[in-house]
């Protein structure tokens, strides 16, 4: 088995993914920014990429065709599991509405926080993906002033250029947990901010990273692998 890398541009997005498994690929792994494209181009979709209109996983079935599926959810309810952070009952925040929020969201939802908002810095997209997922949406800056959230999420991919999001700091309290769905090494400039605002927990997206890997792993090869000892690993 092996597992490489492919840079492609958007424009050749479907050529290049076609070319892969018209040469014997059996599954991909898809990341910013093709989710919302695979969502389209898969021949059929899990239920869950289905609610997303995301996929992150695309895996060729015995008759040929290509399924979609979507483990960002999992893999974030996984890693939160694992932090014991609690979702149930608690203000969440959301920023950013790409294809990683689109694969959180429903997961989220699920365990019924008492508020989940999204932010955007194009208001439009998040009011729709709002709309279509049932629940809030506000905008980025100094028009977000709903006070301290106890987890906010960090889901653009902004810390890959040394940014942040232009978002009010007082979303940040002493009981907030700030997860960035980016990683980097020390720290990502979300984590470096929520920590500088007091945020009483931080944690970065590796976590997740393993848990949804985990997930592609077990729909390509029939086998849930033991992710604690890669924890540990990455931990060391
Ligand atoms: P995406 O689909 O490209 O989404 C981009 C989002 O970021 C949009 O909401 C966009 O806002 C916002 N954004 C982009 N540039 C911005 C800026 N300069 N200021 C404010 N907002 C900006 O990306 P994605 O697939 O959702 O991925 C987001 C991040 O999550 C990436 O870094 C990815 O690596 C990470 N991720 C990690 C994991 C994991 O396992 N840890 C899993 C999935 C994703 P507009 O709508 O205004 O353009």
């Amino acid at each position: 088995m092996s597992y490489d890398r492919y840079d492609i541009a958007p424009e050749n997005f479907d050529r290049e993914v076609s070319a892969f498994f018209e040469s014997g690929g059996r599954g991909l792994n898809v990341t910013v920014p093709h989710k919302e494209r695979a969502a389209t181009w898969a021949d059929e979709l899990t239920p869950r990429a289905q609610r997303a209109g995301a996929v992150n996983t695309l895996v060729k079935l015995e008759d040929g065709r290509i399924r979609g599926d979507n483990t960002d959810g999992a893999g974030l309810m996984a890693d939160l599991t694992r932090l014991g952070i609690e979702v149930s009952d608690r203000r969440l925040l959301i920023l950013g509405a790409g294809g990683a929020t689109r694969g959180i969201l429903g997961p989220l939802k699920e365990r019924r926080p008492a508020e989940l908002v999204i932010a955007n810095r194009t208001a439009e997209r998040a009011r729709a993906l709002a709309g279509e997922q049932g629940c809030r949406y506000d905008e980025l800056g100094p028009f977000l002033n709903r006070g301290n959230f106890d987890l906010v999420i960090h889901a653009t991919p902004l810390g890959l250029t040394g940014d942040i999001p232009a978002v009010d700091p007082r979303v940040i309290g002493p009981r907030t947990f700030a997860y960035d769905l980016g990683y980097g090494k020390p720290d990502t400039p979300f984590i470096r901010w929520a920590r500088q605002y007091g945020a009483a927990g931080v944690a970065q997206g590796l976590g997740m990273l393993v848990e949804q890997a985990a997930e592609s792993f077990r729909i390509w090869r029939g086998i849930a692998p033991n992710t604690a000892d890669v924890h540990r690993k990455i931990a060391a």
